[in-house]
């Protein structure tokens, strides 16, 4: 069984002012568990203050929301994998909804920063999913499976490295409608056969994660879904009683 995660994605939110009143908090009240693994992904200017508050805390790991392809050079405003690797993120949100409908980001775009993250030694965690109009008009399943071939295309080492992905259902995020256990774990069994057909049995040991209007009501029943390895939560995350109430779902 894989222990199962809990990624808090704070996206543009929480300086480090902020952040470090949060991280005190939420490590004096949550001590170590060894049945669970606490992700943060904070954004890039508290990156810092996160991973100085956590000290010790080796339980707790940290990623970047977005990295560009490219190692390093003339791209102002970007984040690199190895700049990331050296301040201390383990993972990389890639593709997240925001990136790819507020940013335009495409899958060959996400195809290549999943290259790029993998070549630098850290993990990829990729997120899919569909929009309202796909899964009204029956498009869900192919959409999810179409970005998650398309994302992992570049990567080279698919067998030997790890990879997480997160199912996102776009009409979920930030709407207060979350999916069902019934139709996260559907979902969450295409994903697992598609990446059966990619890596064979590494997907076994895959994580897949749901994320869409997670709170600490439905946390328990999302989290306890067959194939539901983790949450990914975005809006809740920011409420350190909420998170802290998800974190011990
Ligand atoms: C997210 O940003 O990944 C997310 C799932 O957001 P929310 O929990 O607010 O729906």
């Amino acid at each position: 069984m894989i222990a199962p995660i809990f990624a808090a994605n704070w996206k543009m939110n929480n300086g480090p002012t902020t952040a470090r009143e949060f991280m005190l908090s939420f490590l004096s009240l949550y001590p170590r568990q060894n049945d669970r693994t606490i992700i943060f992904f904070p954004p890039a200017l508290s990156f810092h203050t996160v991973a100085a508050s956590l000290g010790e805390r080796h339980d707790i790991l940290l990623g970047v929301q977005n990295v560009h392809w490219e190692d390093q050079g003339a791209f102002t405003g970007e984040l690199s994998v190895p700049i990331a690797r050296d301040a201390g993120a383990r993972l990389v949100l890639v593709g997240h909804s925001e990136r790819r409908h507020v940013f335009g980001e495409t899958d060959d775009e996400c195809a290549r920063k999943c290259a790029a993250v993998e070549r630098g030694g850290l993990t990829p965690m990729l997120c899919v999913g569909e929009t309202l109009e796909q899964r009204e008009s029956g498009d869900a399943e192919a959409t999810v499976k179409r970005q998650l071939r398309a994302g992992l295309s570049r990567m080279t080492q698919l067998m030997q490295r790890p990879i997480a992905v997160a199912y996102e259902p776009v009409w979920a995020i930030g709407t207060g409608k979350n999916a069902t256990p019934d139709d996260a774990t559907t979902m969450h069994e295409a994903i697992r056969d598609e990446l059966e057909n990619l890596c064979g049995d590494r997907a076994r040991t895959t994580s897949i994660l749901y994320g869409g209007s997670v709170n600490p009501g439905n946390a328990p029943q999302l989290i306890a879904a067959p194939e539901v390895d983790g949450l990914l939560v975005g809006g809740a995350s920011l409420d350190p009683g909420a998170w802290l109430a998800i974190a011990r779902a």
